[in-house]
């Protein structure tokens, strides 16, 4: 607008995956406004996150000065996490909550990163390598992604390092490696608009993706027929050729059905397959089961309904699937995915323009910080941990002994947090840097119960969090506008954010805090402080990935802004479209791996009626920490809803905009009801994102057994005024 400005700042949007890039408008040190630039994935566009959600970087709850818990203040996580404590938005009373300096006192730097880095190194000689974990985050850089596996790795001496990937496309990426050898998406979102045809499975994308949503949308009035497969009937159902409503937890048997239809008609692509495929005949065998009819049972969607989608899947020009954590999140996430894979395959629909496999990816930078390495079983470009020449070579790069063994996975961390005292894998110290689980992981007061149990936590972020109280030291860091460094989107673009303000009071950036820790703990590190630093490891980062970001040196993106991997050479102009040729896999093909059916862990029975959908809502950004003190996304959603249908609503008997209380066998909220006719019967969904009533206080920790990822999206639930 009018306003006058000291400085506009190019950078990308720090919420979802679509990595849309922003300009950060400056006034005396403070961003005053956003503007959409015309990066690759949006041209200009934003959502009301992107251009609204900046000003928690401001709030006056901001962490400014090192805290180390008082002497004696428990870790009680009940008694630290009530319900008003939590409520962080604009005006919001904290009656009854303990003050931050209750709990904790300012120290000064030196004291806090001794004592955080020390009572690490003292587990460590005490208790060996095992007893110390890691979580990084999927909002850092990719920098601060990768420095910080390799302060795990060599460090605090074995692989126990995750990141909320675990939580979100874990399975994706599971089914991906094993089928198609690399798991990032094969075409970019914008290839909607020469797809016939779309399906968007699992995924909510006005919601979660809005600026990919529009490109959706266009791509519909431009006449490629979108197909939205999901439970829910959401927003992007209106522009939908065709909906396939299906019931929770029934996946594999709709997809199944539908690969089925293409063998039986001879629809499926006999070329492609018998060129790029391998393992077809046990898929073939594996759906001759599954025919619509037989199926139209199991996931509610008439057998013609499913025959005719897949009859214009397999015979469009070109045709894409786009998912997301509907997906990802079972107990048989791997197995949804592998379908997918499958799909796509027997009807050739992959390794062309406006086709292929999309996993939306969630967080802004979740495709850059697994790239990177921040998960237990792979090194930086899923060099598996488990592999000799992997392994050999990260001892020669980083001139350190690792451990050959794969770590433990988000939830089995917090899980080996409260084992006996006699298991020598017990994990007693974690180092949490820009993570929540005590919001985001399943069966929150079972999770919280293991993060109290810590003998050492270190936390590091912007807010004091529901994780931060738990802590025995805190580490005030820098919001994503008070740094340089680089993410990577879902379409596979590293993409260049630069610092536009200074960070508030004593907190300092993630990556020179790692580097603190790093030293005390006995390594030998030698990076450059400022924007030389982060050059410096992103050009370390550059040669750990062997090849895949070869061409994309940091002059190139300071030049560039955004560059799409793979990228073999600086004169290669990045590779959007991937497996025209070949599929990165041992024989060059895709790997068919059928699927049956598999039961979601916990089912409804007369106790627990209704089954529970948790997801996100276009306003808030996953745990809120950030959104929900953002003044506008919080007046425009300021508290938890927990929704259901009409029909639903009066069999219960309750009415919309009413109190309620929300019960599973792990634990109990009340929040709103809200009606929304697209939630299925017998379901109700819950974002969660509210800290006052947190979702995951309910859901249920079972894991998919491939990609060890929670069942975020099933578990039983009762409603009652
Ligand atoms: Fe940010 Fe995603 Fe919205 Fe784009 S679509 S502005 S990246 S939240």
């Amino acid at each position: 607008g009018s306003q006058q400005v000291d400085q506009e700042v190019p950078s990308v949007c720090p919420f979802c995956g679509v990595g849309c890039q922003i300009t950060y408008k400056v006034r005396d040190n403070r961003i005053v406004g956003v503007d959409g630039r015309d990066g690759p994935a949006n041209h200009g566009r934003l959502c009301v996150k992107g251009r609204f959600g900046f000003d928690y970087a401001h709030h006056p709850q901001r962490l400014t000065k090192p805290l180390i818990r008082r002497p004696g203040v428990s870790k009680d996580p009940n008694s630290l996490l009530l319900p008003g404590r939590a409520r962080v938005g604009a005006g919001a009373g904290q009656e009854g909550a303990p003050a931050i300096g209750d709990v904790f006192r300012e120290a000064t730097w030196e004291e806090a990163l001794d004592f955080a880095a020390g009572r690490l190194k003292a587990l460590r000689g005490t208790h060996g390598p095992k007893s110390l974990a890691g979580f990084g985050s999927a909002k850092g850089t990719n920098e601060e992604a990768y420095l910080f596996q390799k302060l795990v790795r060599t460090g605090f001496g074995s692989n126990n390092v995750d990141h909320c990937t675990r939580l979100c496309h874990a399975s994706s990426v599971a089914a991906l490696l094993e089928g198609v050898g690399s798991g990032a998406v094969s075409n970019p979102v914008a290839d909607v608009a020469q797809a016939e045809l779309v399906i968007v499975i699992g995924s909510n994308p006005t919601a979660n993706h809005p600026v990919a949503a529009t490109w959706m949308k266009n791509a519909a009035r431009q006449g490629t027929r979108i197909v939205l497969a999901d439970p829910r009937i959401t927003e992007l159902g209106r522009h939908a050729w065709r909906t396939l409503q299906f019931k929770p937890d029934t996946d594999v048997a709709l997809l199944n059905a539908m690969i089925h239809t293409l063998i039986e008609e001879g629809l499926a692509d006999r070329e492609f397959i018998a060129q790029r495929a391998s393992n077809f005949e046990a898929l073939k065998e594996s759906v001759a089961g599954f025919a619509p009819e037989a199926m139209e049972a199991v996931c509610g969607v008439p057998a013609g309904r499913i025959r005719e989608v897949a009859r214009a899947f397999a015979s469009a020009k070109s045709a894409m699937i786009l998912w997301g954590m509907g997906v990802s999140q079972h107990v048989h996430g791997t197995d949804n995915a592998r379908c997918l894979i499958a799909l796509c395959t027997v009807a050739g629909q992959i390794g062309k323009p406006g086709s292929g496999l999309h996993p939306l990816r969630g967080q802004n930078n979740v495709q850059g910080a697994s790239d990177a390495g921040l998960i237990p079983m792979m090194f930086p470009n899923y060099q598996r941990v488990g592999s000799p020449e992997a392994h050999a070579w990260f001892q020669d790069f980083w001139g350190a002994r690792l451990d050959p063994q794969p770590g433990y996975t988000v939830v089995e961390i917090l899980h080996q947090a409260l084992a006996p005292d006699t298991d020598p894998h017990k994990v007693r110290g974690m180092y949490v840097m820009g993570e929540n689980p005590a919001m985001s992981d399943p069966d929150l007061n079972h999770a919280r119960e293991a993060l109290a149990a810590l003998e050492h936590l270190v936390v590091q972020d912007i807010f004091m969090t529901e994780t931060a109280w738990l802590a025995d030291v805190v580490l005030p860091a820098t919001a994503w506008p008070e740094k340089t460094g680089t993410v990577t989107n879902t379409d596979r673009m590293v993409q260049l954010g630069r610092q536009a303000i200074d960070a508030p009071g004593d907190a300092k950036p993630d990556l020179w805090l790692i580097q603190q820790i790093a030293g005390r703990m006995g390594l030998n590190w030698h990076y450059e402080g400022g924007h030389a630093g982060v050059a410096a490891v992103y050009e370390e980062m550059r040669q750990a990935m062997h090849g895949a970001i070869a061409g994309i040196s940091w002059q190139r993106l300071e030049r560039e802004g955004s560059v799409t991997y793979p990228c073999l050479s600086e004169d290669d102009p990045g590779q959007p479209i991937v497996f025209t040729e070949r599929f990165p896999t041992p024989d060059g093909r895709v790997r068919l791996v059928p699927a049956q059916l598999v039961a979601a862990d916990e089912r409804p029975d007369g106790e627990f009626p209704l089954v529970l959908i948790t997801g996100r809502q276009l306003e808030h950004w996953h745990t809120g920490s950030m959104t929900r003190r953002s003044a506008v996304l919080d007046a425009i959603e300021p508290v938890a809803t927990a929704s259901v249908n009409g029909r639903e609503l009066e069999r219960l008997g309750l009415a919309a905009g009413q109190p309620v209380r929300l019960q599973s066998r792990r634990g109990e909220l009340t929040c709103h009801l809200r009606r929304d006719d697209g939630t299925p019967d017998g379901a109700v969904f819950m974002p969660f994102a509210y800290s006052e009533a947190a979702a995951n206080l309910l859901t249920n920790a079972a894991l998919d057994p491939f990609g060890k990822i929670p069942e975020f999206k099933y578990c039983a639930v009762r409603i009652s005024a």
